[in-house]
């Protein structure tokens, strides 16, 4: 199928972008990457009036590493993370994370933003943003500047808490620091590339004596939106990984989840994929954070 008919806008900056969403409101989409909206649009699963194009907005494409966060604009291509040194350093999941999404193909087009704004539950940057507590930056010409936790912004299966006249400008991604940090991400999909059926990522930390003192552990494709677990997660603080049954802490976190079934899994398949996934990134986490004897950006 064609896409229905629609205009094309070019944004210079900011405030023009913001000016047409702000006058065209729910008949207006901004493009991005365009690698999740023109595939809809051609299937008319979204028939936007008027397609504002973002990507000449310079403000939206700097990554800054910071003492503490790194800073992504929200037009950043996912490849230009995936390449870039010091955020390799700083924020190893979201490294791994990215190698499972789509193809390089995509990865070259597809931002950052537009991969958190489109949401969908089985995305790895949503979940590594999640499980990171990432602080998305949204503006818009009604509301102005707002800052959303990654707890409220994701709200359900593609839906999130930016509104029809909001601009996602960025994203802050909390720097984990202090020595040996680990971390892993894993996912099944149907052929690499494709999203997962079902996929576990975990960032820990550890003390001299291979306590766990920071720990952060979540799933995808597992429910409506990404989950983590940090009631779970607080209960382990304190003890080696000797001392936990990982899979009976997979099995609660699973249990926690109301995953649905369609034509690539059951709900019962999606269940048994992540009690056999979760576990595999805690145990890689914690070996990551055993062999890492340096600390991430100290
Ligand atoms: C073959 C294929 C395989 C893929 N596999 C995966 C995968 O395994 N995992 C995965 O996570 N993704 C996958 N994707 C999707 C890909 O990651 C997209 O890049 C991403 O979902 C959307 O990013 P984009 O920049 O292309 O956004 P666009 O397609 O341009 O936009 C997506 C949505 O976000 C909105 N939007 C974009 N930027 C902003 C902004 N700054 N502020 C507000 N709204 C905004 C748009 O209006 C639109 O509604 C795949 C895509 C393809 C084509």
């Amino acid at each position: 199928m064609k896409a229905a008919p629609f205009d094309y806008l070019l944004a210079h900056d900011l405030d023009e972008a913001l000016n047409h969403l702000e006058q065209y409101g729910a008949d207006a989409k901004l493009i991005a990457g365009g690698q999740s909206l023109v595939p809809m649009m051609a299937m008319r699963l979204a028939r936007p009036e008027w397609l504002v194009d973002i990507n000449r907005l310079q403000s939206l494409k700097r990554i800054d590493v910071l003492d503490n966060k790194v800073h992504v604009g929200a037009g950043v291509r996912q490849r230009d993370i995936e390449f870039h040194a010091q955020v390799h350093v700083a924020l190893p999941l979201v490294k791994q994370a990215l190698q499972w999404v789509g193809h390089q193909q995509t990865r070259n087009r597809g931002t950052v933003g537009g991969s958190l704004v489109y949401a969908d539950p089985s995305s790895e940057l949503p979940l590594s943003a999640l499980l990171l507590g990432a602080t998305f930056y949204l503006e818009s010409k009604s509301e102005g500047s707002r800052q959303v936790q990654a707890q409220d912004f994701f709200l359900g299966p593609m839906f999130t808490s930016v509104g029809e006249t909001d601009c996602l400008t960025g994203i802050d991604f909390p720097i984990w620091s202090g020595g040996k940090i680990g971390c892993a991400f894993e996912e099944t999909a149907i052929r690499r590339g494709d999203f997962a059926m079902a996929s576990a990522a975990c960032q820990l930390q550890l003390d001299d004596s291979q306590r766990i003192v920071r720990l952060s552990f979540g799933l995808g494709g597992m429910d409506g939106t990404p989950r983590v677990f940090p009631d779970l997660a607080q209960g382990l603080l304190g003890q080696t990984l000797a001392q936990v049954d990982i899979h009976d802490l997979s099995a609660l976190a699973v249990a926690q989840c109301e995953p649905g079934g369609d034509m690539h899994a059951s709900a019962q398949y999606r269940r048994h994929l992540a009690r056999v996934l979760l576990p595999r990134v805690i145990q890689q986490a914690h070996q990551h954070a055993l062999s890492s004897s340096i600390n991430v950006l100290s």
